[in-house]
Order: C-alpha cells, then structure tokens, then sequence
C-alpha cells in the first residue's frame, strides 16, 4: 500500500486532542482498502486499531505500537426512501444530505460528531433519536475470515448506545442503509438548526472532548430517583439516571487533575482544558468512578472508548 505512513501524531484526529504517535498509519475507503491495509499489518506483524471520526475515542500518551486503520469517506447515495453511505461518511454530511432531500428520521442526529460508521457502531443518539431506528441494514468485513457479511437491522442487536459491532469489535463497519420517512424539507432544515442551537446552548460543542464521558447507569434504588426528580421536575427514564446529575451529585462539577477538568457547564463532559494528557483523564475518570459508585453505589461505566492502553 502507498498511503502508509510512520510516526503520525493523533492527537489532531480526535476531537480531545490527544494521543501520541501511531507507529503506522494509514486511511482507507472501502472494502479493497481497508483488506489491503489488514494484509499489510499481518504480513509485517502489526498490532491493528481501527477508528474514524475521533470523536470518542481516547489514545495513549505514549502512542500506539502497530498500525492505526483510519476509515474514512465512502460516498452517500440516495434511492427514493433509502440513504446508502460509506462508514467514513461524516454522520452530519449524512444528516445534510437526507434532510435536503427532505428525508426525515435523523434529523435530530445534527450535531453529533464524527462518522456515520461510529455513529452506527455506538448506536449515536440524541432528543430520543437513535441511529439504529432507522438503520435497514449494515455491511460488516470480518477481520477474521476476510469475510463481507451483511446484518439487517434486527441482527445489528441496537441497545442503548450498543450494537453487536460494538460487543464484537473484530465486524468493521462498512456502510449501511437508513430507511427513512418522506418529510418537509423545509421543517428538517428547520429542526436540524433548532436540534444545534439546542446543543450548543447546553454546552460549547467545539472544546476539546469526546462529547458524555459515561453512559446514563440504569439506577434501581428508588431513594435516588425521587432525589433526582425532585432536584430537575423530571422522571428518570427506562429507570436510568443522566451520569452528568449523579456526578453533580458527589460533588465533582469542575474537579480538575492536571488538564483534564469535569465541565462545570455538563458534568458527563470531561474536557481537555489545553494540555490535558491521556493519564490525566484517565485518572479523573477513576476518581468520578470511585466518587460516585462510593458515595451513591452506582456504577458508571464508559462511553469513550480506550484505545492501545
Ligand atoms: C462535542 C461532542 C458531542 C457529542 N454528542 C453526542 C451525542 O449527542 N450522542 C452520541 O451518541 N454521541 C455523541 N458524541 C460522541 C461521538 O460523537 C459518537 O460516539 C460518534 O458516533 C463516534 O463516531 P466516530 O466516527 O468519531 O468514532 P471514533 O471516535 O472514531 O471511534 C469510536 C469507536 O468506534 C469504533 N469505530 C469507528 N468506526 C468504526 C467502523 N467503521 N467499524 C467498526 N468500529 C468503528 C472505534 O474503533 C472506536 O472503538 C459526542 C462527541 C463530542 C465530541
């Protein structure tokens, strides 16, 4: 392959700004490639990590000791009600393209960073939309067997910011097919710009990040759901509390270690302050773990994703 490169920093391709040197590295767009790129590192003994967006994922300080798989654009496509797109599609180029089409469905996705394959693999969400609703189906390559295989929507197994791609990271997310639903196209545009004033009014969208640093805990002692709804006047939902609320709740909103600070805007963001290290955040997010299954018994559990540690 010609496209591999040596000692490249990735730090600037996650939206935390941070990670050191990948040994190898390379971007791939398709099936051909990306094989290419797995052959590659077998034949020369390569450890492999695949990734796209950068948008929650976190690298070590020291580097990755192996080959760094980027997969990036694919093309989009659209035939009547189906949109067709590449992994390493932008998922909000994706949102564009079916809302100017006046498709509806994802529209409340505007905003969320990174690829439509991460967006599919982590089963993105947000203002009770899912990508996984409207997914019909996703091509998978088996690292394995070197095999395509094709899931429809109810073999992708979407949960709460889950799918079997995530439970077996050896399926790579090709491309996938959304099936989506006639709208207005001037109500989407309408809502995809209410969708991101919303977000950027919550919190900043462009600091250094990887968006919720937790996922919401299912939360079954009963005490600690009426303290919630007392404390915001809303219900917990499918028995889950926000992670943000619990860790305001022990008291973290705005605790720092070194660069990495718990956002005092929304405490689930965990944010590269200018020099954050990888540590630094690790060890921030082992003291909210700690503070918050001790002091409230709940267990949080990560959302961004650890890569090479
Ligand atoms: C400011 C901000 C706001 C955010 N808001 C939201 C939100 O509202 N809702 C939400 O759900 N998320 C949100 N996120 C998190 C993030 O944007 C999503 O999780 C996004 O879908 C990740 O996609 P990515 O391409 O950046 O994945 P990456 O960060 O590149 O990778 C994440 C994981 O997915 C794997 N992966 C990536 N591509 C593939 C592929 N093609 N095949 C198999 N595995 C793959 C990687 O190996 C890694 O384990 C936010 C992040 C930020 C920075």
């Amino acid at each position: 392959m010609s496209n591999i490169r040596k000692n490249v920093s990735l730090a600037p391709l996650t939206t935390f700004h941070i990670g050191g040197k990948a040994d190898y590295f390379v971007e791939v767009s398709g099936t051909l490639e990306l094989a290419e790129a797995l052959e590659y590192a077998d034949d020369h003994h390569l450890t492999t990590c695949v990734f796209s967006g950068g948008s929650n994922v976190i690298f070590p300080d020291a580097g990755f000791r192996g080959m760094v798989i980027r997969i990036v654009d694919g093309g989009i496509h659209i035939s009547q009600h189906t949109l067709s797109a590449g992994a390493g599609v932008k998922l909000s180029d994706v949102v564009q393209a079916a809302c100017a089409a006046g498709l509806s469905g994802i529209e409340r996705l505007a905003g969320i960073p990174g690829s439509f394959g991460g967006a599919i693999r982590g089963n993105a969400g947000a203002f009770g939309a899912e990508i996984g609703d409207v997914v019909s189906s996703v091509k998978g390559f088996l690292r394995e067997t070197g095999m395509v295989k094709e899931y429809k929507q109810d073999a992708c197994l979407f949960g709460y910011r889950t799918s079997i791609f995530k439970q077996h990271p050896k399926i790579l997310i090709l491309s996938a097919d959304i099936k989506l639903s006639l709208g207005d196209k001037e109500s989407l545009q309408w809502i995809m710009a209410e969708t991101l004033a919303t977000r950027e009014s919550k919190h900043p969208q462009d600091i250094k990040c990887a968006g919720s640093f937790f996922m919401n805990p299912l939360v079954r002692d009963t005490t600690l759901r009426e303290e919630f709804q007392k404390d915001t006047g809303t219900e917990s939902k499918d028995d889950k509390l926000p992670a943000g609320w619990l860790i305001d709740h022990a008291g973290l909103r705005g605790k720092k270690i070194g660069g990495a600070m718990v956002s005092d805007r929304h405490p689930n963001y965990l944010i590269n302050t200018g020099n954050a290290t990888a540590e630094d955040v690790m060890m921030l997010a082992s003291l909210v773990k700690t503070r918050v299954r001790d002091e409230l018994r709940v267990k949080l559990e990560e959302e961004v994703q650890y890569i090479g540690f």
